[in-house]
């Protein structure tokens, strides 16, 4: 059947004459031409599928038996993908992109932890950061994922609708308090805090926890922001049914759109336990849904604020071009544009050079606790069709821009 919605996407990339994506001077102006060619000398070695899956057992081999890779990580992987070790490690990257109009949000990227002490740090983190966040211009965003601050086992145990025991609920009434301690603090620091989404059989309950805070935090405007993976075919009637809660119970909606980072672990998940998968049926499903969702969003804007959380050109476009079209402002402070630090910088670099608002996310933390992130983005640039191609083609053509 042919999809009306669409059509009017294709009719709108059509009339969008003006490519500004293609300035690669622009794109890269904060890198050298040493950078440049270790940025493209790396693109060039993750897309090489066999070598990022070798690569990544070898890797995971040799921390777990302290042999010293850390320093290869570093000057590799690592410094593309990561502002450092610790925040005063980024702040360097956080001003010169601010510079070029570019906001930051300092995202602690440690994962995997599984106690108490851990998740405290992390909200610990994210507290400093929020202060931080206040006194600089250049940091307007927070950032914290659901399972940095309490054990994956109970929000899926929660979202499958089971009863914790007394011990796992008061468990879970720390992490009810690590969520209110952060909002809160965002709140009264007017900064915005975005929550991330992570694999569909904990998001449930942290999407009820998210939402709670929403109608606690965002009575004055969007604050607090949970993130939608539209590559989930459920996630359109959500972002409808949410947007009518919000309305009757009187508080604004914030929502960071990604189409969704989980997408193999979800689908051998469904297959192996015998269930639909969340995931839509292809590529053009979930970017027609993650398109269906901004036009939604931005149709709304008078009770909902958007981040567009993406690294395709695309839908960045049909951001801009839906924005033209009903006069919002560039820098209107409820449409924010977001990339990965080390990807997509012909979008973030153009886009701010054009006035719209554009952060993009520094991961930092202990070389071996971000682990799990840098292999995430190996992996996106290594089997997502299309994205390292991209990152390749504008760097070869930046180089080749400069030689001339
Ligand atoms: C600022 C920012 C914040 C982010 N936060 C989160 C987060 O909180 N949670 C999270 O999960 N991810 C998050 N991500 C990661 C994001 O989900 C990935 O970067 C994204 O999946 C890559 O997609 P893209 O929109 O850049 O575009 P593209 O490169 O065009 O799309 C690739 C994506 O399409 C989807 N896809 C690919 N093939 C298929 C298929 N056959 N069927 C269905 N779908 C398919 C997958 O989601 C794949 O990753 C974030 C990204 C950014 C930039």
């Amino acid at each position: 059947m042919i999809d009306i919605n669409y059509i009017c996407f294709i009719f709108f990339l059509i009339m969008n004459k003006e490519k500004i994506f293609e300035n690669t001077e622009i794109a890269f102006s904060l890198k050298n031409d040493a950078q440049l060619e270790r940025a493209y000398f790396l693109f060039k070695m993750i897309s090489n599928e066999p070598l990022v899956r070798i690569g990544t057992a070898a890797t995971n081999f040799a921390l777990k038996a302290n042999l010293p890779i850390e320093g290869l990580i570093r000057s590799t992987v690592f410094d593309h993908f990561c502002g450092g070790v610790n925040e005063e490690d980024c702040l360097p990257v956080i001003e010169s992109m601010y510079v070029k109009g570019v906001s930051s949000v300092l995202d602690y990227s440690v994962e995997g932890k599984e106690n108490e002490a851990e998740f405290d740090s992390a909200m610990q983190k994210v507290l400093k950061i929020i202060d931080f966040a206040h006194e600089k211009e250049s940091m307007p965003i927070a950032v914290f994922k659901p399972t940095g601050f309490g054990r994956f086992h109970l929000y899926e145990k929660l979202g499958e609708g089971k009863t914790l025991d007394p011990e796992e609920q008061e468990e879970w009434n720390r992490v009810v308090a690590r969520f209110d301690k952060v909002c809160k603090l965002a709140y009264e620091k007017d900064v915005i805090v975005l929550i991330d989404a992570e694999e569909s059989w904990m998001q449930g309950a942290a999407d009820d926890l998210v939402s709670q805070m929403m109608q606690t935090y965002n009575n004055e405007k969007p604050i607090v922001y949970n993130t939608l993976q539209m590559y989930r075919h459920d996630r359109m009637d959500y972002l409808k049914e949410q947007t009518e809660s919000a309305r009757a119970n009187n508080y604004f909606l914030g929502f960071k759109l990604v189409r969704g980072a989980y997408m193999e672990k979800e689908n051998e998940r469904a297959e192996s336990k015998g269930y639909i998968s969340p995931i839509c049926i292809s590529k053009q499903a979930t970017d027609d849904n993650f398109n269906h969702a901004v036009e939604y969003m931005l149709e709304n804007l008078e009770s909902m604020s958007l981040f567009s959380g993406t690294h395709n050109e695309a839908s960045s476009y049909l951001v801009m071009d839906i924005m033209k079209t009903k006069n919002i402002a560039h820098n209107d402070n409820r449409v924010w544009f977001g990339q990965l630090y080390g990807m997509s910088d012909h979008i973030s670099f153009n886009l701010a050079y054009h006035g719209y608002n554009v952060a993009k996310y520094i991961p930092f933390g202990p070389v071996k606790d971000v682990m799990p992130y840098l292999i995430r983005r190996a992996e996106e640039n290594t089997s997502v069709a299309g994205q390292t191609g991209r990152e390749l083609k504008l760097l070869k053509t930046e180089k080749k821009r400069r030689k001339s």
